[in-house]
């Protein structure tokens, strides 16, 4: 038997207002799929009865809209709906593609956005096509309004960079018109089953046999946080794709990553698959 406090404000000054009073000891629930697996694990120490702020009756947080440059979301939308959203399949295909890998059709169902990225693990399904994408995150607290971005709002396994009072109210995305993307993750089952490696990567060639004059590359689960192979970039920027270009590129993409030993693999492997899930969208360009 597990026992928790809930509080379930229906608009966000409510909310707004319980997080400045309580600060770090309410925690923020969206779809739960983090949290309740936590509290019933004791992933940290929740104490004897943990306070929950759910957002859930929050309608305000709940939407998804289009701005000339960008292409907004509300914390809590779920991954189902991010991966079926006509909005996202045509501004953002690559991250309908990659949160529909997330856990399986329930998972898919109750699972936020937010949740994703605040639980901040470097596997996190999300996660590399909005660094490739520079994302910023809005946060709330009941007297100020902030946007921070995706590479500062996470900044370690397991960490955010959050006021105490603050809630997370707005994922910004940019548009990027004309790019070709994909997301390309390896794991050990094709449902339930956490990466053990993934690569996002958008790439803008203004004639499609010509040089590419934009590419971002962002790599899940093989640092402490998702980072961008930003040595890469540069390798491949103002060049025409060639064959020994993409092995070049598949070999530096491996220095730039900081992988461990785990459950799900072992570091070189990590590092070789990198390379290999990269060269496998590169090559697909050619
Ligand atoms: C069986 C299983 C399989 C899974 N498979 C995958 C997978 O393949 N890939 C993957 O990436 N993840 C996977 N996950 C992890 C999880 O489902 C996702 O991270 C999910 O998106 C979390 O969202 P949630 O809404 O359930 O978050 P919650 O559990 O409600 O919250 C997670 C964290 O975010 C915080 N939070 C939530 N919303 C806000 C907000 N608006 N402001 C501030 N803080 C907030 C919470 O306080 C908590 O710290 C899996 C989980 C399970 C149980």
């Amino acid at each position: 038997m597990y026992e928790f406090e809930i509080h379930s404000p229906t608009n966000l000054e409510e909310a707004l207002k319980l997080k400045a009073t309580f600060g770090a000891e309410l925690h923020p629930l969206a779809g739960g799929t983090d949290v309740l697996v936590s509290i019933r694990n004791n992933h940290i120490n929740w104490g004897e009865c943990p306070s929950l702020l759910n957002l859930n009756k929050i309608q305000k947080l709940h939407f998804i809209r289009e701005t000339p440059d960008t292409i907004e979301i509300g914390p809590l939308l779920t991954h189902t709906e991010i991966s079926t959203h006509p909005l996202i399949r045509k501004h953002i295909p690559p991250l309908a593609k990659a949160v529909a890998f997330i856990g399986s059709p329930q998972i898919r169902n109750r699972g936020t956005i937010a949740g994703n990225m605040c639980h901040a693990s470097p596997a996190a399904d999300s996660l590399p096509i909005l660094y490739c994408r520079n994302a910023k995150i809005e946060i709330q607290t009941h007297n100020r309004t902030n946007l921070v971005p995706i590479e500062e709002f996470i900044t370690g396994p397991g960490f955010i960079t959050i006021d105490p009072s603050g809630i997370l109210t707005k994922i910004i995305i940019p548009k990027l018109p004309n790019y070709i993307g994909d997301y390309l993750s390896l794991r050990q089952r094709q449902a339930l089953s956490c990466n053990v490696v993934s690569v996002g990567v958008e790439m803008f060639r203004p004639n499609c046999e010509g040089k590419i004059t934009d590419i971002r590359i962002a790599l899940g689960a093989v640092a402490p946080t998702v980072v961008r192979g930003r040595k890469t970039e540069k390798l491949l920027k103002n060049k025409v794709l060639t064959e020994d270009l993409i092995d070049e590129a598949s070999s530096l993409i491996q220095t730039e990553c900081i992988p461990i030993d785990d459950v799900r693999s072992n570091k070189s492997y990590r590092q070789a698959m990198t390379g290999v899930l990269l060269a496998r969208f590169l090559f697909s360009q050619i």
